[in-house]
């Protein structure tokens, strides 16, 4: 095990409980007559074979998208599944230094800190704001091909000049954000796609707004001269942030929330979700860290309820 890292290599002695199917895609839950109970999991190897895994308990950790759109694709309905998605609100300013501070050189993300976390004097809350470069080379030439990157690399003035400042923003849930099936788009597997609805609620716009000049004055008291903000958001106005969350949250009310507070869902006995769908809200922080934590939590309730407490 290696608990400080977000990458756990499976230990031989689980390895041999366990049979892992790559490349091998769930279709389907089944559930029994009543949908009280999961009884497994249709799904289709990479030879394009079907088959039916059964199972005493079964746990979905597919992330806030797909975990969402296989229990709506199964016929497992709850209001709430699907609602409530989260991204995080991601934006930066670029500071522009006298000096060439070779960013790229370094790690991208040098230093964080969680004072923006909780509210300000102002009354307002935004998230973590990481301070540093840019990614390396190879990783911008993947990343941004968008951007002309031979050029940027070659001939871009700001290239060994830049720094950035950028806000994890917690953005706030909101009902009407949500994955639902696309009732026409199919994928390879016949399975209904998913398809994101989501606009920025004004308290989020709010957050933007009142922190980009403190992330502006960050950036200027490390020296820069030149100051530039990005608003990570695609065409459709939806974050470029990668964090998905919240569209199966967990609580203890079961009309206000579409698990228990250990995962499992409130009218299915044996189906637990153990991703980022579970999150009532954002936070303003990364999250994988807190998923691995509450996936280990729920592990150990699943094993034994009386060992954690909620
Ligand atoms: C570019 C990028 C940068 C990121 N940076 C950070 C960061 O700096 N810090 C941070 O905390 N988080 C970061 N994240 C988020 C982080 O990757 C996720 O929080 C984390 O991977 C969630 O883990 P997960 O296991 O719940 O979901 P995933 O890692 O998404 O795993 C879900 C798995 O389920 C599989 N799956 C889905 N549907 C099916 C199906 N029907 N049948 C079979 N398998 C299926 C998928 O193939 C996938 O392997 C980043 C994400 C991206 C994309």
């Amino acid at each position: 095990m290696a608990p400080a890292s977000p990458c756990t290599p499976i230990s031989c002695s689980a390895a041999s409980y366990l049979t892992l199917l790559v490349e091998t895609c769930v279709t389907q839950v089944l559930f029994d007559a009543g949908k009280t109970h999961a009884t497994g999991v249709r799904v289709i190897d990479p030879t394009g074979a079907a088959a039916t895994i059964t199972g005493k308990q079964l746990i979905v950790a597919a992330n806030a998208i797909e975990t969402p759109r296989l229990l709506l694709d199964s016929g497992y309905a709850h209001p709430l599944l699907g609602k409530n998605l989260m991204f995080h609100i991601i934006f930066a300013t670029i500071g522009v230094f006298a000096d060439e501070i070779d960013p790229y050189r370094g790690r991208p993300i040098t230093h964080a800190m969680a004072d923006f976390t909780v509210p300000d004097a102002d009354g307002l809350r935004g998230g973590y704001v990481e301070l540093g470069g840019q990614l390396h080379p190879l990783e911008e030439g993947t990343s941004y091909p968008w951007l002309l990157h031979k050029s940027l690399m070659t001939d871009g003035k700001w290239r060994r000049r830049i720094a950035s400042v950028s806000m994890i923003g917690e953005d706030v849930p909101v009902l009407a954000n949500r994955v639902e099936l696309d009732p026409k788009v199919r994928d390879v597997y016949g399975r209904a796609a998913p398809r994101i609805v989501y606009a920025r609620h004004p308290k989020d716009q709010a957050m933007v707004d009142h922190f980009f000049p403190k992330l502006d004055a960050i950036a200027t008291a490390a020296g820069a001269v030149e100051l530039r903000r990005i608003d990570f958001v695609d065409q459709d106005g939806r974050p470029e942030s990668k964090h998905l969350l919240g569209t199966a949250r967990m609580g203890t009310d079961a009309k206000a929330s579409v698990t228990d507070p250990w995962g499992r869902l409130h009218d299915v006995d044996n189906l637990w979700i153990c991703d980022g769908s579970l999150w009532p809200t954002s936070t303003g922080f990364n999250p994988t860290l807190t998923q691995q934590a509450m996936a280990r939590r729920t592990a150990a309730y699943l094993a034994d309820p009386t060992s954690v407490k909620p």
